[in-house]
Protein backbone atom coordinates (compact mmCIF):
# COMPACT_ATOMS: atom_id res chain seq x y z
CA UNK A 1 0.00 0.00 0.00
CA UNK A 2 1.18 3.67 -0.91
CA UNK A 3 0.81 6.59 1.13
CA UNK A 4 0.20 10.25 1.29
CA UNK A 5 1.99 12.52 3.67
CA UNK A 6 0.02 15.31 4.79
CA UNK A 7 1.71 18.48 6.50
CA UNK A 8 0.38 21.98 8.27
CA UNK A 9 2.71 24.00 9.26
CA UNK A 10 1.74 26.59 11.93
CA UNK A 11 5.13 29.46 12.41
CA UNK A 12 5.98 31.59 15.15
CA UNK A 13 7.40 34.87 13.89
CA UNK A 14 8.69 37.41 16.00
CA UNK A 15 8.10 40.78 14.81
CA UNK A 16 11.17 43.37 14.69
CA UNK A 17 9.37 46.52 16.92
CA UNK A 18 11.74 48.21 19.30
CA UNK A 19 9.39 47.32 22.39
CA UNK A 20 7.13 44.72 23.14
CA UNK A 21 3.85 44.12 21.98
CA UNK A 22 1.24 45.88 25.06
CA UNK A 23 4.08 47.39 26.96
CA UNK A 24 6.91 49.53 26.20
CA UNK A 25 9.97 47.42 27.55
CA UNK A 26 12.57 46.56 25.27
CA UNK A 27 12.55 43.35 22.83
CA UNK A 28 16.14 43.06 22.77
CA UNK A 29 17.93 39.74 22.50
CA UNK A 30 20.70 38.53 25.16
CA UNK A 31 20.29 40.61 27.84
CA UNK A 32 20.79 40.43 31.50
CA UNK A 33 17.49 37.93 32.45
CA UNK A 34 14.41 39.87 33.99
CA UNK A 35 15.80 43.05 33.36
CA UNK A 36 13.69 44.06 30.29
CA UNK A 37 10.44 43.64 32.16
CA UNK A 38 7.39 46.11 33.97
CA UNK A 39 4.69 45.22 36.04
CA UNK A 40 2.68 44.22 32.54
CA UNK A 41 4.54 41.83 31.24
CA UNK A 42 5.25 40.35 34.95
CA UNK A 43 1.42 39.91 34.66
CA UNK A 44 1.38 41.72 38.00
CA UNK A 45 -2.14 42.56 39.23
CA UNK A 46 -4.14 45.30 38.08
CA UNK A 47 -0.99 46.29 34.86
CA UNK A 48 -2.99 46.81 31.64
CA UNK A 49 -1.89 45.83 28.28
CA UNK A 50 -1.81 48.77 25.50
CA UNK A 51 -1.46 47.24 21.34
CA UNK A 52 1.79 48.36 19.81
CA UNK A 53 0.58 49.93 16.68
CA UNK A 54 4.00 48.70 15.04
CA UNK A 55 3.32 45.35 15.38
CA UNK A 56 -0.18 45.69 14.24
CA UNK A 57 1.16 47.64 11.21
CA UNK A 58 3.69 45.08 10.08
CA UNK A 59 1.18 42.01 10.76
CA UNK A 60 -1.01 44.11 7.93
CA UNK A 61 2.37 44.20 5.82
CA UNK A 62 2.14 40.40 5.96
CA UNK A 63 -1.33 40.37 5.25
CA UNK A 64 -0.65 42.40 2.30
CA UNK A 65 2.38 40.17 1.32
CA UNK A 66 0.47 36.91 0.76
CA UNK A 67 -2.72 38.38 -0.59
CA UNK A 68 -4.84 37.86 2.22
CA UNK A 69 -8.38 38.71 3.42
CA UNK A 70 -7.27 41.88 5.81
CA UNK A 71 -9.75 42.37 8.95
CA UNK A 72 -10.48 45.67 9.44
CA UNK A 73 -11.87 44.48 12.81
CA UNK A 74 -10.17 42.21 14.58
CA UNK A 75 -10.22 41.25 18.75
CA UNK A 76 -7.65 40.11 21.59
CA UNK A 77 -8.11 36.96 23.22
CA UNK A 78 -6.84 34.88 26.14
CA UNK A 79 -5.81 31.88 25.85
CA UNK A 80 -6.01 29.97 29.17
CA UNK A 81 -2.98 27.37 30.46
CA UNK A 82 -0.74 27.75 33.51
CA UNK A 83 2.96 27.21 32.75
CA UNK A 84 5.54 28.52 34.69
CA UNK A 85 7.10 31.21 32.01
CA UNK A 86 3.27 32.68 31.70
CA UNK A 87 3.12 34.19 34.72
CA UNK A 88 -0.80 35.43 33.80
CA UNK A 89 -1.42 31.96 33.32
CA UNK A 90 -2.82 33.25 29.87
CA UNK A 91 -1.58 34.28 26.80
CA UNK A 92 -2.90 36.88 24.50
CA UNK A 93 -3.64 36.22 21.20
CA UNK A 94 -6.37 36.00 18.63
CA UNK A 95 -9.13 33.55 17.78
CA UNK A 96 -12.01 34.73 16.05
CA UNK A 97 -11.31 37.05 14.06
CA UNK A 98 -7.64 37.23 12.75
CA UNK A 99 -6.25 40.37 11.80
CA UNK A 100 -4.90 38.48 8.67
CA UNK A 101 -7.45 35.90 7.01
CA UNK A 102 -6.98 33.74 4.00
CA UNK A 103 -4.13 34.32 1.72
CA UNK A 104 -1.45 32.11 -0.30
CA UNK A 105 1.77 31.82 -1.33
CA UNK A 106 3.66 29.57 -3.78
CA UNK A 107 6.31 27.73 -3.43
CA UNK A 108 8.13 25.47 -6.22
CA UNK A 109 9.18 22.04 -5.56
CA UNK A 110 11.56 20.41 -8.58
CA UNK A 111 10.27 22.89 -10.92
CA UNK A 112 6.54 22.87 -10.21
CA UNK A 113 5.30 26.09 -8.66
CA UNK A 114 2.45 24.89 -5.83
CA UNK A 115 0.15 27.32 -4.07
CA UNK A 116 0.08 26.80 -0.48
CA UNK A 117 -3.12 28.47 1.33
CA UNK A 118 -2.78 29.89 4.77
CA UNK A 119 -5.38 29.94 6.59
CA UNK A 120 -4.83 33.19 8.92
CA UNK A 121 -2.10 34.86 10.73
CA UNK A 122 -2.91 36.49 14.21
CA UNK A 123 -0.54 38.59 16.73
CA UNK A 124 -0.16 37.27 19.92
CA UNK A 125 2.46 37.38 23.17
CA UNK A 126 5.42 35.14 23.64
CA UNK A 127 5.84 33.66 26.54
CA UNK A 128 9.24 33.87 28.83
CA UNK A 129 11.67 31.34 28.96
CA UNK A 130 12.40 28.12 31.33
CA UNK A 131 15.98 28.15 32.11
CA UNK A 132 16.86 24.46 33.48
CA UNK A 133 19.85 23.51 35.37
CA UNK A 134 20.60 20.31 37.03
CA UNK A 135 18.33 20.63 39.61
CA UNK A 136 16.94 23.37 39.47
CA UNK A 137 15.16 26.05 37.00
CA UNK A 138 14.82 29.01 36.56
CA UNK A 139 12.80 31.78 34.61
CA UNK A 140 13.39 34.58 32.46
CA UNK A 141 10.90 37.21 31.15
CA UNK A 142 12.57 39.51 29.13
CA UNK A 143 11.01 37.65 26.50
CA UNK A 144 7.35 37.25 27.89
CA UNK A 145 5.35 39.84 26.02
CA UNK A 146 7.41 40.49 22.98
CA UNK A 147 5.09 40.28 19.81
CA UNK A 148 4.37 37.17 17.77
CA UNK A 149 2.76 36.44 14.13
CA UNK A 150 1.63 32.69 14.60
CA UNK A 151 0.98 31.86 10.52
CA UNK A 152 -1.27 29.29 10.13
CA UNK A 153 -0.89 27.02 7.07
CA UNK A 154 -3.79 24.71 5.26
CA UNK A 155 -2.90 20.87 5.01
CA UNK A 156 -1.75 21.54 1.64
CA UNK A 157 1.90 19.99 1.77
CA UNK A 158 2.53 16.60 0.85
CA UNK A 159 6.35 16.08 1.73
CA UNK A 160 9.19 17.32 3.62
CA UNK A 161 10.56 18.85 1.04
CA UNK A 162 7.36 20.61 0.68
CA UNK A 163 7.45 21.63 4.07
CA UNK A 164 10.97 23.18 3.44
CA UNK A 165 10.12 24.80 0.41
CA UNK A 166 7.10 26.84 1.90
CA UNK A 167 9.22 27.61 5.44
CA UNK A 168 11.99 28.75 3.32
CA UNK A 169 9.91 31.08 1.23
CA UNK A 170 7.68 32.35 4.40
CA UNK A 171 11.00 32.98 5.55
CA UNK A 172 12.60 34.85 3.09
CA UNK A 173 8.99 36.88 2.28
CA UNK A 174 9.21 38.32 6.45
CA UNK A 175 12.87 38.96 5.68
CA UNK A 176 12.44 40.81 2.35
CA UNK A 177 9.40 42.94 3.75
CA UNK A 178 11.68 43.36 6.79
CA UNK A 179 8.75 42.37 9.40
CA UNK A 180 10.94 40.18 11.87
CA UNK A 181 15.06 38.79 11.18
CA UNK A 182 13.60 35.46 11.45
CA UNK A 183 16.58 34.46 13.16
CA UNK A 184 16.57 30.78 13.57
CA UNK A 185 18.77 30.31 16.64
CA UNK A 186 17.45 32.90 18.72
CA UNK A 187 14.16 31.49 18.03
CA UNK A 188 12.89 34.33 16.14
CA UNK A 189 11.19 32.03 13.24
CA UNK A 190 9.94 28.41 14.90
CA UNK A 191 7.61 25.70 13.13
CA UNK A 192 4.98 23.10 15.04
CA UNK A 193 4.65 20.92 12.32
CA UNK A 194 0.96 19.01 11.68
CA UNK A 195 1.58 15.13 10.18
CA UNK A 196 -0.54 12.53 9.25
CA UNK A 197 -0.64 10.03 6.47
CA UNK A 198 -2.95 8.22 4.98
CA UNK A 199 -3.61 5.44 1.91
CA UNK A 200 -3.12 6.91 -1.24
CA UNK A 201 -6.07 7.81 -2.73
CA UNK A 202 -8.29 7.79 0.75
CA UNK A 203 -10.07 11.47 0.79
CA UNK A 204 -9.79 11.25 4.82
CA UNK A 205 -7.81 12.72 7.61
CA UNK A 206 -6.24 10.34 10.17
CA UNK A 207 -4.93 11.34 12.89
CA UNK A 208 -2.57 14.15 13.70
CA UNK A 209 0.92 14.53 15.14
CA UNK A 210 2.10 18.04 16.09
CA UNK A 211 5.58 18.06 16.35
CA UNK A 212 6.68 20.96 18.38
CA UNK A 213 9.25 23.94 18.52
CA UNK A 214 11.35 23.06 14.98
CA UNK A 215 13.90 25.91 14.76
CA UNK A 216 15.84 24.82 11.89
CA UNK A 217 15.50 22.99 8.20
CA UNK A 218 17.42 20.36 9.12
CA UNK A 219 15.78 19.36 12.03
CA UNK A 220 12.38 19.94 10.77
CA UNK A 221 12.93 17.69 6.93
CA UNK A 222 14.44 15.12 9.79
CA UNK A 223 11.53 15.35 12.17
CA UNK A 224 9.03 14.99 9.37
CA UNK A 225 10.52 12.01 7.65
CA UNK A 226 10.80 10.52 11.10
CA UNK A 227 7.20 11.15 12.02
CA UNK A 228 6.14 9.78 8.60
CA UNK A 229 8.14 6.80 8.84
CA UNK A 230 6.70 5.98 12.20
CA UNK A 231 3.03 6.34 11.56
CA UNK A 232 3.68 3.93 7.79
CA UNK A 233 4.95 1.63 10.01
CA UNK A 234 2.56 0.82 13.00
CA UNK A 235 -0.15 1.05 10.29
CA UNK A 236 2.05 -1.49 8.42
CA UNK A 237 1.50 -3.52 11.04
CA UNK A 238 -1.67 -3.15 12.12
CA UNK A 239 -0.68 -1.01 15.38
CA UNK A 240 -1.82 2.31 14.16
CA UNK A 241 -5.27 2.42 16.01
CA UNK A 242 -3.09 1.86 18.81
CA UNK A 243 0.31 2.65 18.75
CA UNK A 244 -0.98 6.43 16.84
CA UNK A 245 -2.51 8.80 19.09
CA UNK A 246 -3.52 12.85 18.54
CA UNK A 247 -0.68 14.24 20.47
CA UNK A 248 1.98 16.74 20.76
CA UNK A 249 5.48 14.95 20.25
CA UNK A 250 8.64 16.79 20.65
CA UNK A 251 11.86 15.90 18.16
CA UNK A 252 14.78 14.69 19.81
CA UNK A 253 17.86 16.59 18.05
CA UNK A 254 20.08 14.37 19.13
CA UNK A 255 19.06 10.99 18.94
CA UNK A 256 16.79 12.33 15.44
CA UNK A 257 13.45 10.85 16.73
CA UNK A 258 9.98 12.18 18.11
CA UNK A 259 9.15 11.57 21.42
CA UNK A 260 5.67 12.00 22.93
CA UNK A 261 5.16 15.19 25.48
CA UNK A 262 1.42 15.59 26.04
CA UNK A 263 -2.18 14.96 24.60
CA UNK A 264 -3.02 17.75 21.65
CA UNK A 265 -5.15 20.13 23.04
CA UNK A 266 -7.99 21.50 21.11
CA UNK A 267 -9.17 24.81 21.10
CA UNK A 268 -12.24 24.21 23.90
CA UNK A 269 -9.19 22.91 25.97
CA UNK A 270 -7.75 26.68 26.24
CA UNK A 271 -11.07 28.82 27.45
CA UNK A 272 -10.29 31.17 24.88
CA UNK A 273 -12.70 34.53 26.18
CA UNK A 274 -12.04 38.07 24.34
CA UNK A 275 -9.79 39.86 26.06
CA UNK A 276 -11.50 42.65 28.28
CA UNK A 277 -8.49 44.27 28.99
CA UNK A 278 -7.82 45.17 25.44
CA UNK A 279 -10.37 47.30 22.95
CA UNK A 280 -11.23 45.99 20.29
CA UNK A 281 -8.88 46.67 17.39
CA UNK A 282 -10.27 48.50 13.98
CA UNK A 283 -7.21 49.63 11.70
CA UNK A 284 -8.17 53.08 9.91
CA UNK A 285 -7.88 53.66 6.14
CA UNK A 286 -4.98 55.42 6.73
CA UNK A 287 -2.87 52.68 8.56
CA UNK A 288 -3.77 50.47 5.90
CA UNK A 289 -2.51 52.02 3.25
CA UNK A 290 0.83 52.67 5.06
CA UNK A 291 1.01 49.12 5.99
CA UNK A 292 0.33 48.32 2.34
CA UNK A 293 3.41 49.69 1.34
CA UNK A 294 5.60 47.06 1.21
CA UNK A 295 8.72 45.93 -0.18
CA UNK A 296 9.65 44.43 -3.41
CA UNK A 297 8.63 40.59 -2.68
CA UNK A 298 11.74 38.25 -3.53
CA UNK A 299 9.42 36.77 -6.30
CA UNK A 300 9.01 40.26 -7.75
CA UNK A 301 12.65 40.71 -7.26
CA UNK A 302 13.39 37.36 -8.77
CA UNK A 303 11.35 38.34 -11.95
CA UNK A 304 12.63 41.88 -11.88
CA UNK A 305 16.40 39.90 -12.10
CA UNK A 306 15.54 37.56 -15.24
CA UNK A 307 13.38 40.03 -17.07
CA UNK A 308 14.74 43.72 -16.88
CA UNK A 309 18.21 42.96 -16.18
CA UNK A 310 18.77 39.97 -18.63
CA UNK A 311 20.25 37.65 -15.68
CA UNK A 312 19.92 33.96 -16.08
CA UNK A 313 17.00 32.51 -13.60
CA UNK A 314 20.02 30.61 -11.44
CA UNK A 315 22.24 33.64 -11.23
CA UNK A 316 18.85 35.68 -10.03
CA UNK A 317 17.68 32.84 -7.49
CA UNK A 318 20.83 33.02 -6.09
CA UNK A 319 20.94 36.86 -5.92
CA UNK A 320 17.64 36.73 -4.08
CA UNK A 321 18.46 34.05 -1.53
CA UNK A 322 19.00 36.18 1.12
CA UNK A 323 18.06 40.16 1.69
CA UNK A 324 21.68 40.73 2.35
CA UNK A 325 22.63 39.31 -0.80
CA UNK A 326 19.91 41.39 -3.24
CA UNK A 327 20.78 44.54 -1.34
CA UNK A 328 24.49 43.54 -1.57
CA UNK A 329 24.01 43.15 -5.77
CA UNK A 330 21.80 46.20 -6.10
CA UNK A 331 24.59 47.96 -4.10
CA UNK A 332 27.20 47.42 -6.33
CA UNK A 333 25.15 47.93 -9.61
CA UNK A 334 24.66 51.50 -7.63
CA UNK A 335 28.45 51.99 -7.55
CA UNK A 336 28.34 52.03 -11.30
CA UNK A 337 29.56 48.14 -11.94
CA UNK A 338 27.99 46.22 -14.77
CA UNK A 339 25.49 44.10 -14.49
CA UNK A 340 27.15 40.86 -16.32
CA UNK A 341 30.51 41.40 -13.89
CA UNK A 342 28.77 41.91 -10.86
CA UNK A 343 26.61 39.04 -10.99
CA UNK A 344 29.86 36.87 -11.39
CA UNK A 345 31.85 38.66 -8.95
CA UNK A 346 29.36 38.85 -6.57
CA UNK A 347 28.41 34.86 -6.72
CA UNK A 348 30.97 33.06 -8.25
CA UNK A 349 34.20 35.14 -6.99
CA UNK A 350 33.13 36.67 -3.87
CA UNK A 351 30.94 33.37 -2.62
CA UNK A 352 33.73 31.09 -3.65
CA UNK A 353 36.11 32.61 -1.47
CA UNK A 354 33.90 32.68 1.72
CA UNK A 355 34.03 29.55 3.87
CA UNK A 356 33.32 28.06 7.03
CA UNK A 357 31.48 31.25 9.68
CA UNK A 358 32.67 33.15 6.66
CA UNK A 359 29.71 34.90 5.24
CA UNK A 360 28.62 37.89 3.18
CA UNK A 361 27.92 39.77 6.37
CA UNK A 362 31.09 39.23 7.99
CA UNK A 363 33.75 39.13 5.14
CA UNK A 364 34.79 42.41 5.46
CA UNK A 365 34.16 43.49 1.85
CA UNK A 366 31.74 46.05 0.98
CA UNK A 367 28.97 46.12 -1.98
CA UNK A 368 30.97 49.06 -2.45
CA UNK A 369 34.30 47.90 -2.64
CA UNK A 370 33.23 45.24 -4.59
CA UNK A 371 31.38 47.31 -7.19
CA UNK A 372 34.64 49.79 -7.75
CA UNK A 373 36.54 46.38 -8.37
CA UNK A 374 33.92 45.32 -11.07
CA UNK A 375 33.82 48.93 -12.09
CA UNK A 376 37.71 48.93 -13.03
CA UNK A 377 37.53 45.26 -14.24
CA UNK A 378 34.44 47.30 -16.75
CA UNK A 379 37.00 49.96 -17.72
CA UNK A 380 39.97 47.59 -18.94
CA UNK A 381 41.71 49.48 -15.60
CA UNK A 382 42.80 45.89 -14.80
CA UNK A 383 41.83 42.08 -15.95
CA UNK A 384 40.20 39.33 -14.43
CA UNK A 385 43.62 37.83 -13.33
CA UNK A 386 44.45 40.68 -11.27
CA UNK A 387 41.05 41.42 -10.11
CA UNK A 388 41.09 37.91 -8.65
CA UNK A 389 44.39 38.77 -6.88
CA UNK A 390 42.76 42.05 -5.63
CA UNK A 391 39.83 40.52 -4.12
CA UNK A 392 41.82 37.90 -2.31
CA UNK A 393 44.11 41.12 -1.09
CA UNK A 394 40.96 43.02 -0.19
CA UNK A 395 39.44 39.83 1.95
CA UNK A 396 43.10 39.37 3.87
CA UNK A 397 43.28 42.89 4.74
CA UNK A 398 39.41 43.52 5.15
CA UNK A 399 40.33 46.70 2.77
CA UNK A 400 38.07 47.84 0.09
CA UNK A 401 40.34 50.50 -0.91
CA UNK A 402 40.59 49.02 -4.65
CA UNK A 403 42.28 51.82 -6.24
CA UNK A 404 44.86 51.84 -3.11
CA UNK A 405 45.30 47.89 -4.04
CA UNK A 406 45.64 48.26 -7.61
CA UNK A 407 48.43 50.36 -6.97
CA UNK A 408 50.11 48.79 -4.45
CA UNK A 409 50.32 45.33 -5.98
CA UNK A 410 51.59 46.84 -9.36
CA UNK A 411 48.42 45.85 -11.00
CA UNK A 412 47.27 48.61 -13.18
CA UNK A 413 47.26 47.84 -16.92
CA UNK A 414 49.24 50.24 -18.62
CA UNK A 415 47.34 53.08 -20.08
CA UNK A 416 49.60 55.06 -21.17
CA UNK A 417 48.14 56.04 -24.80
CA UNK A 418 51.33 58.19 -26.05
CA UNK A 419 53.45 54.43 -24.96
CA UNK A 420 50.85 52.12 -26.50
CA UNK A 421 50.90 53.83 -30.06
CA UNK A 422 54.37 53.91 -30.14
CA UNK A 423 55.02 50.36 -29.37
CA UNK A 424 52.57 49.68 -31.90
CA UNK A 425 54.24 51.94 -34.59
CA UNK A 426 57.35 50.17 -34.07
CA UNK A 427 55.94 46.60 -34.41
CA UNK A 428 53.90 47.43 -37.34
CA UNK A 429 57.02 49.20 -39.42
CA UNK A 430 59.27 45.94 -38.26
CA UNK A 431 56.65 43.56 -39.91
CA UNK A 432 55.59 45.93 -42.73
CA UNK A 433 55.19 42.59 -44.56
CA UNK A 434 52.36 41.20 -42.32
CA UNK A 435 50.93 44.35 -42.80
CA UNK A 436 50.63 44.39 -46.40
CA UNK A 437 49.05 41.00 -45.86
CA UNK A 438 46.54 41.79 -43.64
CA UNK A 439 45.67 44.87 -45.70
CA UNK A 440 45.30 42.47 -48.71
CA UNK A 441 42.47 40.44 -46.56
CA UNK A 442 44.42 37.78 -43.97
CA UNK A 443 42.08 38.86 -40.85
CA UNK A 444 43.77 36.30 -38.67
CA UNK A 445 47.43 38.50 -38.72
CA UNK A 446 45.51 40.75 -36.10
CA UNK A 447 46.18 38.31 -33.56
CA UNK A 448 49.82 38.21 -34.11
CA UNK A 449 49.57 42.06 -34.01
CA UNK A 450 47.99 41.95 -30.46
CA UNK A 451 50.00 39.26 -29.31
CA UNK A 452 53.26 41.40 -30.33
CA UNK A 453 52.15 44.41 -28.52
CA UNK A 454 51.71 42.50 -25.17
CA UNK A 455 54.59 40.81 -24.94
CA UNK A 456 56.61 43.99 -25.28
CA UNK A 457 54.12 45.79 -23.23
CA UNK A 458 53.61 43.65 -20.19
CA UNK A 459 49.94 44.63 -18.03
CA UNK A 460 48.92 46.64 -20.88
CA UNK A 461 45.03 47.15 -21.60
CA UNK A 462 44.35 44.89 -24.10
CA UNK A 463 40.91 46.80 -24.79
CA UNK A 464 43.24 49.84 -25.52
CA UNK A 465 45.50 47.69 -27.40
CA UNK A 466 42.65 46.75 -30.19
CA UNK A 467 40.81 49.77 -30.47
CA UNK A 468 44.68 51.25 -31.32
CA UNK A 469 45.62 48.75 -33.80
CA UNK A 470 42.48 48.67 -35.38
CA UNK A 471 42.69 52.58 -36.08
CA UNK A 472 46.31 51.86 -36.99
CA UNK A 473 45.18 49.62 -39.50
CA UNK A 474 42.74 50.64 -41.69
ZN1 LIG B 1 6.91 45.19 29.98
MN1 LIG C 1 0.88 30.57 19.13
Amino acid sequence: MDFETIIGLEVHVQLNTKTKIFCSCATSFGDIPNTNVCPTCLGLPGALPVLNKEALKKAISFGVAINATINQDSIFARKNYFYPDLPKAYQISQFEKPIVGLGSINIEVDGEIKKINITRAHLEEDAGKNIHQSDYSQVDLNRACTPLLEIVSEPDMRSAQEAIAYLKKLHSVVRFIEISDANMQEGSFRCDANVSIRPLGDKNLYKRVEIKNLNSFKFIQKAIDYEVERQIESWRSGNYDKEIIQETRLFDTQKGITRGMRDKEESADYRYFPDPDLLSVHIPQDLLDEASNIGELPEDKLNRFINELGIKKDDAKTLISSLEMARFFEDMLDSGASIKNSVTWLNVELLGRLKGDINLQNCGITAQGLGILVKRIDEGKINGKSAKEILDSMLKQRNNDVDFLIKSLGLEQIDNDDMIISTIDSILSANSDKVNEYKSGKDKLFGFFVGQVMKNLKGVNPVKVNEILKEKLK
